[in-house]
């Protein structure tokens, strides 16, 4: 089986790496590359920059992706979005109850192994209404953006908590009803260890596609693709069940 890496950081924006060692790492491993630098946030702010990274991407036999917030509208001008291969989708943030956003920042630093301390931001009372806040956003995005890959869906904190339960269970299966109605891809993440083997095969029984990433930020990150080759082996997955750019992949 070909792996991908599709989930890439860059210091383009939040990783602690240039592109150049990216790209020379995953080829010693083999795999298919696509960067997926988080978009207007981090380091990539306006149009132009979006721009400059892209032009930066161009240069190495590389897909051309991009991580951005499901809580923000992020469609591109026509000609910058031709040139992008795929979006993917994810949540970074907790909706405060009163129509804001709460950073997951903490959480995220916290669950990767970069700081032992994490206080919650939010009431853990709310844990079901977050999620189901959630599942209304994302069909919102889903339904009026351009999205191909739904990022570490369920790396959440609300999820930790409601871990075992029935309404976590039947959240999960919504969120694959919505990628499977809007054909979009579940990630698989490296980084995550996420979604759970459970999650992923009922996902995989309808039929949606999945898809890999390291979500690598830190060099011994990239291209750790252990736990979606785990996965592979315990569902019995196929390269079909896995969703690829369109684009032929060459030097342009
Ligand atoms: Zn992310
Ligand atoms: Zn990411």
């Amino acid at each position: 089986m070909q792996l991908y890496d599709l989930h890439t950081h860059t210091n383009m924006s939040d990783a602690r790496f240039p592109i150049e060692d990216l790209v020379e790492v995953e080829r010693e491993q083999g795999h298919v590359l696509g960067v997926s630098d988080h978009l207007f946030c981090c380091g990539i702010y306006t149009l132009n920059d979006v721009k400059n990274y892209i032009e930066v991407l161009r240069q190495y036999p590389v897909y051309r992706g991009a991580e951005v917030n499901m809580e923000h509208r992020f469609n591109l001008p026509d000609a910058l979005d031709d040139d992008i291969d795929y979006f993917i989708a994810s949540v970074h943030s907790m909706p405060d109850g009163r129509g804001g956003f709460v950073p997951l920042n903490q959480y995220f630093s916290n669950r990767s192994g970069y700081s032992g301390e994490y206080q919650k931001n939010y009431s853990p009372d709310m844990s079901r209404y977050y999620l189901a806040y959630i599942i209304q956003m994302m069909e919102k995005t889903f339904s009026t953006q351009r999205v191909e890959i739904l990022g570490h869906a369920t790396v959440l904190p609300a999820c930790d908590e409601l871990y075992g339960t029935k309404f976590l269970t039947q959240w999960e299966d919504a969120v694959i009803d919505l990628c499977k109605r809007y054909g979009i891809a579940l990630e698989i993440s490296g980084l995550w260890r996420a979604p759970h083997v459970d999650m992923l095969r009922r996902a995989h029984e309808a039929g949606l596609k999945f898809s890999m990433g390291s979500d690598c930020h830190d060099r011994l990150q990239i291209g750790n693709l252990l736990y979606v080759e785990q996965m592979i082996e315990t569902l019995g997955l196929e390269q079909e069940d896995f969703f690829v750019p369109r684009r032929q992949l060459s030097f342009e």
